[in-house]
């Protein structure tokens, strides 16, 4: 155990929200599970691994992945109840160190450097972390990737998915990665590999071989960056963050748009619902997101850091807004959303008013108690109403930001 210059563990739940389902409901377990929303436009959020070896996975249409898999159960996704697991799963992660980096609500870089003496070597502390969460969940697997990186770690806990757990001892990262096909780079998702593929770069040992100076030439900023990762070198340290999670909420649309009107009136609907979900959670977000989806399924965003934390949709959409000119893709898309993150406890006084004036607060909370009552259909927008108005075919989408590329 000696030789360890650092000891990071990347711990990624195995398909989560279907593994939560057949948690649920024992009638679905053995059984392919695609979590998502019926409607054939929606996307699949995660497929059970019952359902993989039919080539579905997270973010194909759903239509899609009945084709391949026509007797696949169908569940609409339930982030109150995922949340909720998640929140078990922190508490375990803290239990081990209390540096945890949380990537989203199923996995998270856990920072064990110094913590032999109290869990034993790399490998003890891999399947106390496995038990630990099997225990607390009532029967959940997860993987654990450790390493001496963060980024290793990563790679690591996908490599003997599901309930794996994969220890890259000091000294071996590099040749470990070499022989890994280049999409197995953390950040590197199918546009990144078309390019490097087309460049002639397949495995990870291309990058690590190529001139650092041509891989900049070839890829811009991210050269670089690339070619540290494929040595195995990555000084990021696990951060602690006051809330790491984000929230959001999307809605795949029934007619692609690309004028801004319109992509501004369903990020106001985002923004309505986000404000809400704030207040009613007292919290309050330091940042925006916004999310667009071309009609070829590339996902883009942009997003900006708050002057002071809101929860006023107000507020959410004036600065959405204010990024969309940042986008330089022209369209169309089929998918809009938004995400908050920088999650803050709203009873600590920020300074709430700040943005947003107190009279358009004041409004938006009694909307709530309306809404609350009456359900959120019953109040609408005079703009969402105007027959003009692209409607969507899907209801919105709320999720708890989980990239695609970190499901599994
Ligand atoms: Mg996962």
């Amino acid at each position: 155990m000696s030789g360890w210059s650092r000891i990071v563990a990347h711990a990624d739940m195995d398909a989560f929200y279907a593994s939560v389902e057949q948690l649920d409901r024992p009638e679905l377990r053995g059984r392919p599970v695609l979590v998502g929303p019926r409607s054939g436009r929606g996307v699949v959020l995660t497929a059970s691994y019952e359902a993989r070896p039919f080539e579905v996975g997270s973010a194909m249409p759903m239509a899609q992945a009945l084709k391949r898999c026509p007797h696949a159960e169908v569940v609409p996704p339930r982030f109150e109840r995922y949340t909720e697991v998640s929140a078990a799963i922190m508490d375990v992660f803290c239990d081990f160190s209390p540096r945890v980096e949380p990537l989203s609500l199923d996995e998270a870089f856990i920072d064990m450097t110094g913590a032999q003496h109290i869990f034993g070597p790399p490998q003890d502390m891999g399947h106390a972390i496995k038990s630990a969460i099997f225990e607390a969940t009532g029967g959940l697997t997860i993987s654990v990737g450790i390493a001496e990186t963060k980024h290793v770690a990563k790679v690591a806990s996908a490599a003997n998915k599901p309930n794996g757990l994969t220890v890259i001892a000091p000294g071996t990262a590099r040749a470990w990665l070499a022989p890994q096909p280049v999409n197995r780079l953390w950040g590197v998702g199918p546009k990144t590999e078309t390019r490097l593929r087309a460049l002639g770069y397949h495995m990870i040992d291309d990058i690590a071989c190529a001139d650092p100076d041509q891989l900049s030439e070839d890829l811009g900023q991210s050269g670089r960056h690339l070619w540290d990762l494929s040595r195995a070198r990555d000084p990021r340290h696990v951060e602690t963050r006051r809330t790491a999670r984000s929230m959001g909420s999307e809605r795949t649309l029934s007619v692609d748009v690309s004028d801004p009107i319109q992509i501004r009136h369903y990020l106001q609907r985002s923004a309505d619902r986000l404000a809400r979900r704030l207040r009613s959670k007292g919290r309050s977000a330091g940042g925006v997101r916004v999310r667009l989806k071309t009609t070829d399924f590339q996902l883009l965003s942009r997003q900006c850091v708050l002057p002071a934390p809101t929860d006023t949709a107000a507020d959410l959409h004036r600065y959405a807004c204010s990024i969309l000119d940042r986008f330089d893709h022209p369209g169309p898309y089929r998918l809009v959303g938004m995400a908050v993150f920088d999650l803050h406890e709203a009873n600590q006084p920020v300074q709430m008013g700040l943005l947003a004036n107190e009279r358009k607060r004041a409004l938006e909370v009694v909307l709530d108690s309306v809404c609350e009552k009456f359900g959120t259909t019953s109040l609408q927008r005079a703009r969402d109403l105007d027959s003009g108005t692209v409607q969507a075919t899907t209801p919105d989408l709320d999720f708890i930001d989980n990239a695609p590329d970190t499901d599994g």
